[in-house]
């Protein structure tokens, strides 16, 4: 039987090991990470991503975890909302506990006899003839080596597979980090439903409420920012960037605010993604921005492609050329929509940039929202229809779906205009 070896058990090596698991397939699933605990990892999930699991057969799992549906997105510049709209029926935006989906996706993983999990940290790649043929990492403290047909690294935007591999980043220019602060005082129930994004004078600050009711919230950070975030009377700095409403909230509950964690954003995609033997997907291959919640959804969909293109080989136990020419498959069908995806989160960052650095458009928007806001709210949300269902068809082969799976993904929105989403 051909053996494959994933590293990094995120959301793209959870649910690609378990889908090949579920092939019948030998899959090993190695994680550094000695628990899912990391407070701080993506839990947005567009409809694109949603409809991933509907057809990976995984939806049911967010009736079994934590989550909270968005219904609404609200941008306020300067205090007053200038976009208001409703998210369209059909597949929901959804915050999920990311922790809580990984351990269950590991979970039906387990039940399959093929699949292995190992607490691990892969350190080496062994070759044979210049192909991969293996991992070599540190499990509890000893080096294991453990052979495959096919290594997948899946670990992540700082991929140590990828460096070990020699497969080069190719950066794209993204201008700030984030700074995220968790505060653990619900919002009343009809505003724990609503993503906010706020703008006052050069400062820009996303609020929702997470699946635990806590607030998330993201500072961008500009890069070339000299300022001292550490030592900052945050909740005070915050509260002015908002509404008086939020600003009454953060103050009222002002000694709950964590201390911020910040994200360096790597942002790019590697011109190949494999080498014999070795697949990137997901972050590995090409980390996201953070803006509009792309990287668990992109990850999600390239898995649906990688197992229509594996699993008949690994079953059929295909020669490692055949294996090899796969790979080459997965990247060309895969990166017009990750190159997509990217252009437009820089283009929505330029534009939030645009507003940050320009007073006089502040004014305007700020003067014009009650005439404005309808048509701004509909273009905007028509904006983000590719962002939101993906650029590409992405659908899981009908011998590795589960049997009379219907789709669900409403891509043809009639709230969604018609005008291109450029
Ligand atoms: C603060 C934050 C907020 C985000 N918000 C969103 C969001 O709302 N929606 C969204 O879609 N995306 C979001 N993202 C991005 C999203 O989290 C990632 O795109 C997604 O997790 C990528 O999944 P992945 O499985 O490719 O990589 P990861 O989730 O990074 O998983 C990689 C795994 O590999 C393991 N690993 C690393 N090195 C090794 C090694 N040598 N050996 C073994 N294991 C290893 C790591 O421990 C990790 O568990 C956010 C990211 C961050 C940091």
């Amino acid at each position: 039987m051909t053996k494959t070896v994933i590293v990094g058990a995120g959301p793209t090596g959870a649910a690609l090991a378990y889908l090949l698991a579920r092939q019948g397939l030998e899959v090993t699933l190695i994680e550094a990470a000695p628990d899912f605990e990391r407070l701080f990892r993506g839990e947005g999930l567009m409809p694109s991503g949603l409809d991933a699991l509907v057809q990976m057969d995984l939806q049911s799992l967010l009736d079994q975890i934590p989550t909270q549906t968005i219904q609404r997105w609200e941008m306020l510049v300067e205090g007053c909302p200038v976009v208001q709209i409703d998210e369209p029926a059909g597949l929901q935006t959804t915050i999920v506990s990311q922790p809580a989906f990984l351990k269950a996706v590991v979970a039906k993983a387990q039940q399959y006899p093929g699949f292995r999990f190992m607490q691990g940290s892969v350190q080496a790649l062994i070759y044979q003839q210049e192909r991969v043929a293996g991992v070599r990492g540190n499990q509890a403290g000893a080096m294991q080596e453990i052979a495959a047909d096919l290594v997948i690294g899946t670990d992540g935007r700082g991929s140590t597979l990828r460096r070990l591999a020699d497969l080069r980043l190719q950066r794209r220019d993204y201008d700030s980090n984030l700074l995220w602060f968790r505060l653990p005082a619900p919002l009343p129930v009809p505003q724990r439903s609503i993503f906010y994004g706020f703008i006052r004078g050069s400062e820009s600050l996303g609020a929702y409420s997470s699946w635990d009711g806590s607030l998330k919230l993201a500072y961008i950070l500009p890069r070339d920012t000299a300022f001292d975030w550490k030592n900052l009377d945050w909740p005070t700095r915050l509260a002015a960037i908002g509404p008086d409403w939020f600003a009454t909230h953060l103050q009222t509950h002002a000694a709950a605010l964590e201390a911020p964690v910040l994200l360096n954003v790597l942002f790019g995609c590697c011109p190949r993604w494999f080498r014999p033997g070795l697949l990137l997907l997901g972050d590995a291959a090409h980390p996201m921005a953070p803006i509009r919640a792309q990287g668990i959804n992109l990850a999600l969909r390239d898995v649906i492609v990688a197992v229509n293109q594996l699993a008949p080989l690994l079953k059929a136990n295909g020669t490692a050329s055949a294996i090899d020419q796969a790979l080459a498959q997965i990247q060309a069908e895969r990166e017009p929509e990750i190159r997509r995806a990217q252009t437009l989160q820089q283009h929505e960052q330029g534009q939030a940039n645009l507003i940050a650095q320009q007073p006089l458009l502040r004014q305007a928007l700020r003067l014009a929202a009650p005439l404005t806001r309808p048509l701004i709210s509909r273009r905007w949300l028509s904006r983000q229809k590719d962002l939101r269902y993906g650029a590409s068809l992405v659908r899981l082969a009908p011998d590795f779906a589960p049997d009379g799976l219907k789709f669900r993904m409403q891509v043809d929105n009639p709230t969604l205009d018609a005008a291109p989403s450029a």
